[in-house]
C-alpha cells in the first residue's frame, strides 16, 4: 500500500526525522490559507500523488511550457494560482503512465534553500532478507540516469537483523554521501530514525529523493515516498486509514473486497487462475507465445461460486483484455465450483471475448460437463501449453 509525501513526512517526523513545515491543501482556498500559516518568504506547491518524477511532470489540460507538478513560488498568490492550475487537473510523470493522475490534494511546504542533493532509500532486499539502504551523492529528479550510467556512485549495505541499526551504519552512510563533522553525526542520527519508523511500521520501501543539506548545513528530508508490507497492514490501523482509493486501480479495490489476490498488468489476456504459482507460470506461457497479461489473478484455494464470478466480472470488464485463459488445477478448489462461477457470470455480463478454458484435477468431469452443457462458447483446452497457444491464437485471429 502507498501513501502520500505528507503522510509520509507525518510519519518520519514522528520519528523525529527533519522535514520542511508544510500543511496539506485540497482546495485553492486551503492553499492560500496554508501559504499564509506558513509565512513564506518562499513556498514549495507540490502535488501529491502516488507517483515520483512530479517535479518533471506535466500536466495534461495546461499548455506544454506550464511549469510541472512541484512548484517554487515566492508570493501568497502564486501559491493559490498554482493551486488553480493543479487542483483537478492529470499529471503526466515518467512513473504515471500515459493516463497520468489526477491531482486531488496538494502538500504547501516552505521552501529550502539547499546546497546539494542526495538519494537515500530502504528496502526488503529479498536476496539478503534484510533491510537494505540505498544511498548517493547523485539525489535529485535524475536518479534513473545515475543507476544506469554511473552505477558506482551508488552505494549499498544491508542491515543484520540480529544486531540492528548500529553506529557503523550511520557511519556508511555519512562516508557515502561525504559528510563530515556535524553533518556526518546528523546523517547518523537520521538513519537510526528512518530504520526504527521502516521497521516499526512494516514499511516495504521508503525512498528519500532528495536528501539535501540546506545552506545553513541541515540535513532535511525534501522528498518522502513510503510504501507498506500490505500483509502487515493489519498492525497498522492508523497505517490503513491513510489509504486513498482514488489513487489505486478499481478493478483492484473490487478484488479485494473479494479476497482475491488481483494485480491489473498491460496486457490483453485476462487470467483466472488458483494459486499463485499457477498464476505465475500462466503469465510466463501466455508470454512465450508472444502475448502480454492483462492481469495476476488468484482466486484462492477455496473460492466459492460468488468469488468466481466477481473475479470473471473484474476481469470482462477491462476493456484492454481481448481474450480470457481460465486455468484450474483443481486440489481444494473443485472444478465444477469454476465452472458454475464462470457461467453465472457469462449469463450475467456476456462475452464479448475469446474464452479459453483448461480444467484439471478434482470433479474436473462435472466441470467439464457443465461447460459443454451451458451452451457458452468456450475453447477447451487439455494442458497449460494447449490453452495458452489456443487463446494466443484466437485474440491474434480476432484482432
Ligand atoms: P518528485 O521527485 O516527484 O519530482 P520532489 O519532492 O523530489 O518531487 O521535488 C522535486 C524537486 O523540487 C526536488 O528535487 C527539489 O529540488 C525541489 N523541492 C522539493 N521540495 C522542496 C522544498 N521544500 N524546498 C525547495 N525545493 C524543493
Ligand atoms: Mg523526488
Amino acid at each position: 500500500m502507498n501513501i502520500h509525501e505528507y503522510q509520509a513526512k507525518a510519519i518520519l517526523k514522528e520519528y523525529g526525522a527533519p522535514v520542511s513545515r508544510g500543511i496539506p491543501a485540497f482546495t485553492p482556498d486551503e492553499a492560500e490559507k496554508a501559504a499564509h500559516e506558513l509565512g513564506g518568504p518562499v513556498w514549495v506547491v507540490k502535488s501529491q500523488i502516488h507517483a515520483g518524477g512530479r517535479g518533471k511532470g506535466k500536466f495534461k489540460e495546461l499548455p506544454a511550457d506550464a511549469k510541472g507538478g512541484v512548484r517554487v513560488v515566492k508570493s501568497v498568490q502564486d501559491v493559490k494560482a498554482s493551486a488553480q492550475e493543479m487542483l483537478g487537473n492529470t499529471l503526466v510523470t515518467i512513473q504515471t503512465g500515459e493516463a497520468g493522475k489526477q491531482v486531488n490534494r496538494l502538500y504547501i511546504e516552505e521552501g529550502a534553500a539547499i546546497d546539494k542533493e542526495f538519494y537515500l532509500s530502504m528496502l526488503i532486499d529479498r536476496v539478503t532478507s534484510r533491510v537494505a539502504f540505498v544511498v548517493s551523492t547523485e539525489g535529485g529528479m535524475d536518479i534513473e540516469d545515475v543507476a544506469h550510467s554511473t552505477p558506482e556512485k551508488i552505494v549499498t549495505f544491508s542491515v543484520d537483523p540480529a544486531t540492528g541499526i548500529q553506529p557503523l551504519h550511520g557511519r556508511k552512510v555519512a562516508k557515502a554521501l561525504n559528510l563530515s563533522g556535524d553533518l556526518a553525526k546528523q546523517a547518523e542520527a537520521l538513519v537510526k530514525q528512518l530504520y526504527a519508523a521502516f521497521t516499526d511500521k512494516d514499511m516495504a520501501m521508503l525512498e528519500i529523493n532528495p536528501l539535501v543539506v540546506t545552506n545553513d548545513g541541515k540535513l532535511k528530508v525534501l522528498d518522502a515516498k513510503v510504501s507498506f508490507d500490505s500483509n502487515a497492514i493489519y498492525r497498522h490501523p492508523e497505517v490503513a486509514a491513510l489509504r486513498d482509493e482514488t489513487e489505486e486501480d478499481a478493478k483492484e479495490i473490487e478484488a479485494s473486497k473479494y479476497d482475491l489476490s488481483y494485480i491489473a498488468l498491460d496486457g490483453s489476456i485476462g487470467c483466472m487462475v488458483n494459486g499463485a504459482g499457477l498464476a505465475m507460470a500462466t503469465m510466463d506461457i501466455i508470454k512465450l507465445y508472444g502475448a502480454e497479461p492483462a492481469n495476476f489473478l488468484d482466486v484462492g484455494g477455496g473460492a466459492t461460486k460468488e468469488r468466481v464470478t466477481a473475479a470473471f466480472k473484474i476481469i470482462t470488464a477491462d476493456p484492454a483484455v481481448k481474450g480470457i485463459l481460465v486455468n484450474i488445477f483443481g486440489g481444494i478448489m473443485r472444478c465444477d465450483v469454476i465452472a458454475d462461477g464462470v457461467i453465472a457470470a457469462v449469463k450475467e455480463v456476456g462475452l464479448k471475448v475469446p474464452l479459453v478454458v483448461r480444467l484439471e484435477g478434482t470433479n474436473v468431469e462435472a466441470g467439464k460437463k457443465l461447460i459443454s452443457e451451458s451452451g457458452l462458447n468456450v475453447i477447451a483446452a487439455d494442458d497449460l501449453d494447449d490453452a495458452a497457444q489456443k487463446i494466443v491464437k484466437a485474440v491474434k485471429e480476432a484482432a
